[in-house]
């Protein structure tokens, strides 16, 4: 048995607010965990004390749910957010999600943890998939650093500056317009306003990105903006150096591999579908190349922090490193 937990804001304290908040509620706990009404033991309501005109567990109970049910208030706590309830369900599972919805995650800031999860590896090892699916499944943010390098790196193309020229690519970070935005749950790159996200997946910027992320004035600028965006919100952040030097302290830090091989092969399959002409031996010797430049250079090197867990994903399906990792967040909350 798990106790999942889950949370939502009503715009107003009306019992229709307060019955369709708990629907929606109930019912994302039930998909994101895949259970059933009878997987359920007990479900547990906490409420906002400005939660007065109708209790959650009617709520519940008008929708159908007949284990036992049981609604609170909570005592006024500074900073949480107002109109808000809390749920803690009791179920048959094997992992728990939790669910929190219309910006409910910041409910009570003295006891919430905020998630922040930190995925490294090498290319091709299938971090960025496993950091997509998993912020998915916990609905946080999903922030790619790969892409921010790789914004630099088309920053210094398109400034004609030889990335070999430090100075050169200073100049060029000194006027760096760069954002990372969120739209329908896809992170958008975005330099001087112009959505790039496409085009920083192209082959000649994947290894420019790794040669401009090596440089401090780069890293040190990049690295600035992903602890601001870490440190105000739950979030899954995948790279090459986030449990390492990014957020060292992240409770949960993962190192995903594969062999050369297979992440050669996977980002032949990948260049392909993208439409770029791709060799599979070319794209193995350039895979051997970056690994080589991010774990050699001397600042922030690619590394496996002494705390991280390792997923070797060679032989796993993407399905089953989401859930690998899902259970060790699991095993520590
Ligand atoms: O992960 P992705 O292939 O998009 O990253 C592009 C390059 O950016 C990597 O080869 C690596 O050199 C660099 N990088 C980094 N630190 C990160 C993320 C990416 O140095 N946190």
């Amino acid at each position: 048995m798990k106790a999942i937990r889950g949370a939502i804001t009503v715009p107003a304290d009306t019992p229709e607010e307060i019955r369709g908040a708990v629907k929606c509620l109930l019912n994302g706990i039930r998909q994101k965990n895949n259970i059933s009404p009878d997987d359920i033991v007990c479900i547990m309501f906490s409420s906002t004390a400005d939660i007065t005109s109708f209790y959650p567990a009617k709520a519940a109970r008008e929708c159908g749910f007949v284990c036992p049910l049981f609604s609170s208030l909570e005592p006024p706590v500074s900073g949480s957010l107002p109109l808000c309830i809390r749920v803690m369900v009791l179920a048959e599972t094997e992992v728990a999600v939790p669910v929190y919805l219309r910006g409910a995650a910041a409910l009570r800031k003295d006891i919430t943890e905020m998630l922040v999860v930190a995925l490294d590896g090498p290319a091709g090892s299938g971090k960025s998939t496993a950091a997509r699916n998993l912020a998915k499944a916990l609905d946080i943010l999903y922030l790619d650093t790969g892409a921010m390098y790789r914004a630099c790196a088309l920053a210094c193309v398109r400034s004609g500056v030889d990335v070999s020229d430090e100075n050169a690519v200073r100049a060029v970070m000194d006027k760096l317009d760069l954002k990372v935005e969120y739209r329908g749950g896809r992170q958008l790159t975005l330099l001087g306003g112009e959505d790039v996200s496409e085009e920083i997946r192209r082959p000649e910027i994947s290894q420019l990105a790794s040669e401009v992320s090596a440089l401090g004035c780069v890293r040190s600028a990049m690295v600035a903006m992903q602890r601001k965006i870490a440190s105000g919100m739950s979030c899954v952040l995948d790279g090459r150096d986030i449990g390492t030097n990014v957020l060292p302290d992240a409770k949960y830090k993962f190192f995903v591999t594969a062999s050369d091989e297979v992440r050669a092969k996977r980002r032949y399959e990948e260049n392909r579908a993208r439409g770029y002409e791709a060799v599979f031996e070319d794209i193995l010797r350039d895979i051997r190349e970056r690994d080589k430049r991010d774990s050699e250079r001397a600042v922030a090197p690619l590394k496996c922090a002494d705390d991280a867990v390792i997923v070797d994903t060679s032989d796993m399906t993407p399905e089953e490193v989401v859930q690998f990792i899902m259970n060790k967040i699991q095993e520590k909350v």
